[in-house]
């Protein structure tokens, strides 16, 4: 069934009973061609990408929850393609085209609004820094602007430039970053990858991997052996748990972050900013709720909540740019679990078992990357060739001296 405004208007004026369910609730087969083992953002975009553009194969996705109740329903919701780093730079500048043809091309609406997204700037150094980051921006073809106070309380006239904590010096512009509704992300690719023959199989964990002569020929799962030619483990904030079960240690950490949404407002916020003087960023959704958030909580967890010191802090900030935001009542607040690599960058790529790859390290930046992710991934399950924009992304960059160290921090994944 295709969506759209016809079909729209004629359900309204028929009592809505031709509206069917999005994706089936298959029983999982004994043997598929290829397994992706969680099903969020990343792990269904590489199903539907492997169904629409590598066809002809039998491939499940298997969840352990439901659809969309891991980080790709709990993030933030911001796109852009403001990287620094030639590894990063073009695989999230391709991400970004995909988000602007994302809604025609799995006929949903993910609500992409390129809205734009103002990175502050509070110091002569960070003008430098982001002058450098606006430039390697337009060198691999995107798009950046360095914005003059004036220009900025053109559009954010709320700002205090001259006379706040921080003073605004300027700012770093990407008008075709921007927000998408997240979890309709994980609806519109479910349903894009079900209509072409996906299996999505929620409440279906995987507890182990059989492998024979060093080869993985399937998983065990809360519901019983399915068999399997190759398997993608796309589990984000699980990562290390769940490659422990083959004995692999990965270069990772898994860390809370915290989101925050304000009572419904009238609208203030055109865009997403983000504070230069501390960590906040902070948006507006459709509905009117001040989206916004900060650093992780810095311990390692596997908890979906947080606690009361970022709270405070993250509040701080926010407070430090937006004395306004004192003023909001905070309707929701929650957390999620991120696989925060070594040096801030994902890793795309196979494992030393045959017929075993891997996909995560996506730190708190990995909803953006959700539509690259999925495409480079299944290239890579399809073919067993890295996508010409994520070879940098290896397991054996941190043995070969090869970090993609965006923000300069080293080993520190609570600092990325
Ligand atoms: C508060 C917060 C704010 C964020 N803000 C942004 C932002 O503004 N922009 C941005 O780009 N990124 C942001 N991120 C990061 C982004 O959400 C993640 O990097 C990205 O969603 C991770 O990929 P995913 O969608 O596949 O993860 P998930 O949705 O977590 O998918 C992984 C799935 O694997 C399943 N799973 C785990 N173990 C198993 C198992 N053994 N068997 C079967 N299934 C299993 C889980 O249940 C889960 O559904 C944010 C994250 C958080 C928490």
């Amino acid at each position: 069934m295709r969506y759209s405004g016809f079909k729209v208007i004629k359900e309204a004026l028929t009592g809505h009973k031709g509206w069917k369910p999005a994706w089936r609730d298959p029983v999982p087969q004994a043997h598929y061609d290829i397994i992706i083992i969680g099903g969020g953002g990343h792990g269904l975009a590489t199903a539907y990408y492997l169904a629409k553009e590598f066809g002809g194969k039998k491939i499940a996705v298997l969840e352990k929850g439901w659809i969309g109740g891991g980080n790709v329903g709990r993030n933030t919701t911001i796109v852009r393609s403001n990287y620094l780093l030639d590894g990063n730079e073009p695989f999230y500048e391709m991400s970004l085209k995909l988000w602007e043809g994302l809604e025609q091309d799995f006929n949903y609406n993910a609500m992409v609004s390129q809205r734009g997204i103002l990175n502050l700037i509070h110091s002569d150094a960070q003008r430098d820094a982001f002058t450098r980051r606006g430039n390697a921006m337009i060198l691999n073809g995107a798009d950046a602007e360095m914005l003059t106070t004036g220009q900025i309380l053109d559009r954010y006239p709320f700002l205090n430039v001259d006379n706040a904590r921080f003073p605004i010096k300027g700012g770093l512009a990407q008008h075709r970053g921007g927000t998408v509704r997240h979890d309709a992300v994980a609806w519109g690719y479910a349903r894009g990858a079900d209509i072409r023959g996906v299996d999505i199989i929620q409440n279906c964990e995987v507890t182990g991997f059989r492998i024979e002569n060093g080869k993985a020929i399937g998983v065990e799962t809360s519901r019983g052996y399915i068999g399997a030619n190759k398997i993608g483990c796309a589990v984000a904030g699980s990562s290390s748990r769940l490659m422990s079960k083959v004995d692999m240690q990965l270069p990772m950490e898994s860390h809370v972050l915290q989101a925050f949404v304000s009572e419904g407002l009238k609208p203030v916020i055109p865009g997403v900013i983000t504070f230069g003087a501390g960590h906040f960023y902070c948006s507006q959704s459709d509905k009117g709720g001040l989206v916004f958030g900060g650093d992780l909580d810095g311990y390692n967890s596997y908890a979906q909540r947080g606690n009361m010191p970022v709270v405070e802090d993250v509040c701080e900030s926010g407070m430090a740019l937006m004395p306004m935001l004192g003023r909001a009542r905070l309707l929701r607040m929650w957390g999620g679990v991120m696989d925060m690599s070594m040096d801030g960058s994902p890793i795309i790529d196979k494992t030393h078992i045959d017929g075993l790859y891997f996909n995560g390290g996506w730190c708190y930046g990995g909803f953006k990357a959700t539509p690259a992710s999925g495409y480079c991934f299944a290239h890579l399950l399809a073919r067993d060739m890295p996508h010409p924009n994520a070879t940098a992304f290896r397991f054996d960059r941190f043995s070969r001296g090869l970090m993609i160290d965006e923000k300069g921090m080293g080993n520190q994944p609570n600092l990325h």
